[in-house]
C-alpha cells in the first residue's frame, strides 16, 4: 500500500511542467534562441577559496590519518564554529543548537518530524511549494493563509491559532523581505499561541534594506519560538555541492535538542565532509570578497529586471533584498497564458505564478540569478515586444 498523499501530489515536480513545455516548443522550433528568466539556479561559480578547500578535503580522504567517515551526524565543529562566529555572533548559541545538513529543501520538511503529527501547519499562498508538498508527503495538517497584493504579500497575523508557521524571508517567489516590524508581530503571535516559526532565511546574503533583520533572532523573544534555516546554495553556489544549516534554540523547549539529536542519529549519517570544508572556507576574507562580488552581480541583474518591468508599466515586487522579482500580469490573462505568450512570441521563459499557489495566477516570477548577458537579451526582447504591442 503506497502513501496516498504522495500519489495525489499535483505534479511530479512543480517545475517539470515548465521544462516539458520548453522542450515541446524546442522540438517544434529548433531554430528558436530561447532565453530563460526562470532559472532558480546560480550562474556564478563556487568561490575559488572553497574550491581549494574542497580539493584539500578530497586529499584528506586518501590517508587513514586524515580520513573522515561516519560520526558527525549533526555536522563538524569546525563549520559550526565558523557559523556561530560569523552569522550568529550576537545570539549566544552553542554548537549543540546548530545542525549542518545537505540542503534547506530537505531540512524545511524534515523538521516537521520534531513536532506532533496533529500540529496545525500554516503555509502561505503564494509560497515556495516545497513546504506544502513536503508536509503533504508526511500526511500533515496544512492550512493555507493568503498572502495578498494589498499587503505586499506579507502574511498577516491570523485570528486562528496555528502550531507551526512557515515564513520565508527574503522570499521566494515574491522577492520581498519581512521587516523588523512584520517579524515582531509574528514572534509575538507565536509567543502568545505557543507556536513555532520555521524561518527560511536561505536568501539572507541578498538583503540590502536596513529595516530587514539578517536573522529572526534579532527579534526579542524569537529564541523561544523560531527555528532558522540557511544554506550555502545561493550564497556560495553550492546548489550542486549541497550544504545547509539550521538553528534549534534550547529556549524553545528544554528537551528539544536532545529529542532532535535522537531523531537525527537515526535518520541521517551527516552532511558530506568535503562540502563542509568548502562551506567552512566561505568564511575566509578572500571568499567573502568573491561572494560579495557575486551577490552584486545578481543584484545588478535584479535592478535591471525591476526597472525593465517598471518602465514597461508593470507592478513589481522584490529584487531589492532577494534575487526574485514578482510581476503582475497587465494583460489580464493567467500566468500560464503569459508564459505561453512570451515563449512563442519572444522566446523568453518566465515562471508562472500559479506554480506557487492559486493566488499567484495573476503574476509571474523572474529570477536575477541567471547570466547577465542572457538577462539583458531577455530585457531587450521584452522592451521591443511592448513597444510594438502597447
Ligand atoms: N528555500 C527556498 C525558499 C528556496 O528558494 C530554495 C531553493 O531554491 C531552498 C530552500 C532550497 O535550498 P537548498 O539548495 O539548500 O536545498
Amino acid at each position: 500500500m503506497l502513501n496516498e498523499s504522495i500519489i495525489n501530489l499535483e505534479q511530479k515536480n512543480i517545475f517539470a511542467k515548465v521544462t516539458e513545455k520548453i522542450s515541446e516548443f524546442r522540438k517544434k522550433h529548433p531554430e528558436a534562441d530561447i532565453v530563460s528568466l526562470g532559472i532558480g539556479d546560480v550562474s556564478r561559480p563556487i568561490p575559488q577559496t572553497s574550491i581549494e578547500a574542497m580539493h584539500r578535503a578530497v586529499d584528506d580522504l586518501a590517508t587513514m590519518e586524515n580520513f573522515k567517515g561516519y560520526g558527525a551526524y549533526y555536522g563538524y565543529d569546525f563549520l559550526k564554529e565558523k557559523i556561530l562566529e560569523n552569522d550568529y555572533r550576537d545570539f549566544n548559541f552553542s554548537k549543540d543548537e546548530v545542525y549542518i545538513s545537505n540542503g534547506a529543501k530537505t531540512d524545511t520538511t524534515s523538521i516537521l518530524e520534531l513536532f506532533d503529527i496533529n500540529s496545525k501547519i500554516c503555509i502561505a499562498d503564494p509560497m515556495y511549494p516545497i513546504y506544502r508538498d513536503g508536509a503533504r508527503c508526511l500526511n500533515r495538517n496544512i492550512y493555507v493563509l493568503e498572502a495578498l497584493e494589498k499587503n505586499d504579500f506579507v502574511l498577516q497575523i491570523p485570528k486562528e491559532k496555528y502550531d507551526i508557521i512557515y515564513i520565508c524571508s527574503p522570499n521566494n517567489p515574491i522577492g520581498i523581505a519581512y521587516t523588523y516590524d512584520d517579524l515582531k508581530k509574528w514572534v509575538d503571535y507565536a509567543l502568545k499561541n505557543n507556536s513555532i516559526i520555521l524561518y527560511d532565511n536561505v536568501y539572507e546574503s541578498f538583503i540590502t534594506s536596513n529595516n530587514v533583520p539578517h536573522s529572526i533572532y534579532e527579534i526579542t523573544g524569537a529564541k523561544n519560538v523560531a527555528i532558522e534555516f540557511r544554506s550555502f546554495s545561493k550564497k556560495a553556489s553550492f546548489t550542486g555541492v549541497r550544504c545547509s544549516y539550521y538553528i534549534i534554540p534550547n529556549e524553545i523547549d528544554n528537551g528539544i535538542n536532545f529529542a532532535w539529536k535522537k531523531r537525527t542519529i537515526n535518520r541521517f549519517n551527516g552532511a558530506d565532509y568535503i562540502a563542509q570544508r568548502g562551506a567552512e572556507a566561505t568564511y575566509t576574507n578572500e571568499a567573502k570578497i568573491e561572494i560579495k562580488e557575486n551577490i552584486k552581480y545578481y543584484m545588478d541583474n535584479a535592478n535591471s529586471l525591476r526597472m525593465c518591468f517598471k518602465n514597461l508599466g508593470f507592478k513589481v515586487w522584490g529584487g531589492i533584498d532577494s534575487p526574485f522579482i514578482w510581476v503582475k500580469i497587465k494583460e489580464g490573462i493567467t500566468s500560464w497564458e503569459i508564459f505561453e505568450k512570451y515563449l512563442s512570441d519572444i522566446n523568453v521563459v518566465i515562471i508562472p505564478g500559479v506554480i506557487f499557489g492559486i493566488n499567484g495566477d495573476s503574476y509571474f516570477r523572474v529570477s536575477a540569478l541567471g547570466n547577465n548577458e542572457v538577462i539583458n537579451k531577455a530585457i531587450e526582447r521584452l522592451k521591443k515586444y511592448y513597444e510594438k504591442n502597447n
